[in-house]
């Protein structure tokens, strides 16, 4: 190939605003064809600088020497017969795979977004660690789920779940620098108020997300209620206990003023029991929180299993205890519309 290699030039969909000026600036460029170049890349979505219309000829020629524009694409896309989910597996530019999900709700469409190629978290239940941990993804490659997601399904995106394959908050930099662009008024603009970060607990970045006050609403994946078992399950509770992860919550909750959301997963004779009710009361009674059960997904390497008639009960259990639960709608349930076992399965 006669061009520079792509290895050489850098990300431009994965700069924020005030970086992406930095860089124009550091190279002789007047600092507002940021603001445009953003708007082209962010709000327009073109994928080519040759798009950039009001853009001199020379700047873009310059533009596509040091920069180049990230891009996936579906390679497979399911829809739902019995409900508007779609499912996307999106093939990035090295070849790896990650799953995207777009759900209907009454308030709007949602989306699910994949942050890592695998997971390192180890969580005994979940697909997404069992097909192991490739890399995390650039901020562009998170925002690009969304572009093509609404550009292939002509669908409008009004709130995003980080609650696909991989651990959030182990890709840090790169998911806040996702969180600025997909906020910006130069970008998607989307409020941070529609945005929830799914985390399997990792307290030290919980902590450092609170003192950023951002809007976004935090969801713990906290199925279990004692640690003897939260350990056995979710490795990261050796690291962090229940204990540290709930003082967490609290002051999130006291940073930011948003509820708290609790994913539990039922597992029949693993946490559903009397016990785990009364202690799951106990653990959230303190704050503002709303804990969405989910009856375990089937995955074949595992024996877990439950049903939607145990997590109702159990459920109702928690409501008798004064907690704030639901049971979670199942959406998609004809594409396996849960993430992580789409990838798997094509790449093994
Ligand atoms: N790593 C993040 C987000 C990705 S997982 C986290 O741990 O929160 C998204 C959610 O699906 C988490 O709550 C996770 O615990 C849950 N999950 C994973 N496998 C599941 C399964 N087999 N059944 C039900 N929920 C599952």
């Amino acid at each position: 190939m006669l061009d520079v290699s792509t290895a050489e030039k850098k990300d431009i969909l994965s700069l924020e605003l005030p970086q992406l000026k930095q860089v124009l600036e550091a190279n002789g460029e007047k600092g507002f064809r940021a603001k445009q170049i953003f708007e082209w890349l962010h709000k327009r979505r073109v994928m080519s600088f040759d798009d950039m219309t009001n853009i001199s000829l020379e700047l873009r020629k310059k533009l596509s020497e040091r920069f180049y524009i990230e891009n996936i694409h579906a390679v497979r896309r399911l829809k739902s017969d019995i409900d508007d989910t779609e499912k996307f597996l999106f093939e990035l530019s090295d070849g790896n795979h990650v799953e995207t999900v777009l759900m209907s709700y009454e308030h709007g469409d949602s989306l699910c977004v994949s942050t890592q190629v695998g997971c390192k978290m180890g969580c005994k239940f979940c697909a997404s660690t069992i097909a192991g941990f490739k890399r995390s993804l650039k901020a562009s490659e998170i925002l690009l789920q969304l572009y093509e997601a609404e550009r292939v399904s002509g669908r409008k995106v009004s709130s995003i779940v980080l609650m696909g394959i991989g651990e959030p908050l182990d890709n840090y930099d790169n998911v806040l620098s996702f969180l600025n662009i997909l906020s910006s008024e130069s970008g998607t603009n989307m409020s941070l108020r529609h945005v929830s970060l799914s985390t399997c607990g990792i307290v030290d970045r919980i902590k450092d997300l609170s003192k950023l006050g951002l809007g976004l609403t935090l969801s713990i994946s906290l199925h279990a209620t004692n640690d003897k078992k939260r350990s056995e399950l979710m490795p990261i509770n050796q690291r962090y206990n229940i204990s540290e992860l709930m003082s967490a919550c609290h002051d999130y909750f006291d940073a930011t003023g948003r509820r708290i959301s609790f994913e539990y997963a039922l597992i029949d004779g693993e946490n559903d029991s009397e016990a785990d009710a009364k202690a799951l009361a106990e653990l959230t009674g303190g704050m503002p929180s709303h804990i969405n059960i989910i009856p375990v997904n089937k995955i074949k390497e595992r024996s877990y299993t439950s049903s939607r008639a145990a997590a109702v009960r159990f459920s109702k259990r928690l409501n008798d205890l004064g907690v704030n639960a639901t049971v979670r709608r199942t959406l998609g349930a004809d594409i396996d519309a849960a993430c992580g076992q789409l990838r798997r399965e094509y790449e093994i």
